[in-house]
């Protein structure tokens, strides 16, 4: 099967590329300087981190966790409610799981050691295709090809390609990296997708790979991939219970495998058709925790978006009206007084929720 090629000749293709990334490239905390040894753990970290994320909010990120967690080691010796702390507020929390899990892995079957293999690596919680290639050919030197949206783009140019298949993309990527510094390589494509040959309005005249484009002589840049079809995006309203006793706030730990899973949050169940946001919340406590609760007023609405679901979450103010907390269907629960809320890992929406919530009572409200 022949798969469509840039134009000339890919030798002259990846020695313009890298040539062009040694003057151009950004100075990341995650890149080693050149000629410095890539250090695997931090080269990981960065790629889990930067899935689905922008480079400028994965940098303080990124700094901290080191400060907490400077080596895999550390890591791996940490309790997860440590690690989704850190996490706090860059979303998408399996990743935080997974990364911690495999760290664990990686401690037990390697005494540490990230291994170089990209089989045994692939083996380990949360690592795709994406994350091998790029961990296996930064750190460890290896001839592994990566494709990611930059990547998707950049190729979609060179071949003019509206709508490039998997298969092919990866195939090119397979075709580009063997050969000299194979990890500057996969850099230099992606480094080219973020600062040159962006989405809208790609900076041609100054592109060092321009005479390799089959969208640039055809002109056709601009519409080089077409959008994707989005699909619709289901809804879901979900009512939060605050629960208040004795000016604490009841939070709950999410079962690991569940959406959010380990994360703190206010107890919810998803409402019923024709179900209120307070009977809900009712629901919450009850089925979650064996506790009765009376709903009073809907103190807030937050909206989120998850990959595959938008969530508007009802937040509803309840007393306490009998029965102590049982994780019937979290994993732990607690009693929190506004000034420990901070010590909890609490996803985006439900930090918001909180402050909320405790402004309510600031004000007397509950
Ligand atoms: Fe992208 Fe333009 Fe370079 Fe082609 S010539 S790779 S469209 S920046």
């Amino acid at each position: 099967m022949t798969h469509p090629r840039p134009h000339g000749g890919l030798p002259l293709l990846r020695e313009r590329l890298l040539r062009w990334y040694d003057e151009h490239r950004r100075d990341l905390p995650w890149r080693a300087a050149p000629g410095e040894a890539p250090d695997p753990y931090r080269v990981w970290l960065s790629e889990v981190m930067l899935q689905q994320t922008r480079v400028e909010t994965v940098r303080p990120y990124f700094e901290r966790w080191l400060e907490r967690f400077p080596s895999l080691h550390a890591l791996a010796g940490a309790p997860l409610d440590d690690v989704l702390k850190q996490w706090e507020g860059l979303g998408y929390y399996s990743r935080a799981r997974n990364f911690h899990r495999a760290a664990r892995e990686v401690a037990e079957r390697y005494a540490g050691e990230v291994p170089g293999d990209p089989e045994a690596f692939r083996a380990l919680p949360g690592v795709g295709r994406y994350t091998a290639g790029a961990v296996m050919s930064i750190a460890f030197g290896r001839e592994e090809p990566l494709v990611d949206g930059n990547v998707r783009r950049v190729f979609a140019r060179w071949t003019d390609a509206p709508e490039p298949a998997e298969a092919e993309l990866w195939a090119l990527a397979d075709a580009l990296v063997p050969g000299e510094r194979p990890g500057d390589l996969n850099q230099a494509v992606m480094e080219l997708g973020a600062t040159v040959c962006v989405p809208r309005g790609p900076r041609c005249g100054e592109c060092p790979v321009r005479e390799h484009c089959r969208a640039f002589a055809a002109g056709t840049q601009d519409q080089r991939p077409l959008p994707r079809k989005a699909k619709p995006t289901p809804h879901e309203d979900t009512a939060s219970a605050v629960v208040e006793h004795e000016g604490r706030l009841l939070l709950v730990r999410r079962p690991v495998d569940a959406r959010l899973g380990g994360m703190w949050a206010f107890p919810a169940a998803v409402r019923r058709p024709g179900e209120t946001s307070g009977a809900a919340a009712e629901r919450a406590v009850r089925e979650g925790l064996g506790v009765e609760a009376r709903a009073g007023e809907e103190i807030a609405r937050v909206p989120h978006a998850f990959t595959h679901v938008r969530v508007t979450y009802h937040a509803v103010r309840c007393a306490w009206a009998g029965g102590a907390p049982r994780p019937l269907a979290y994993d732990a629960w607690a009693w929190a007084a506004p000034e420990e809320l901070d010590a909890f890992a609490l996803p985006v929406a439900q930090r918001k929720i909180a402050a909320l919530a405790t402004e309510a009572t600031l004000f007397g409200g509950l």
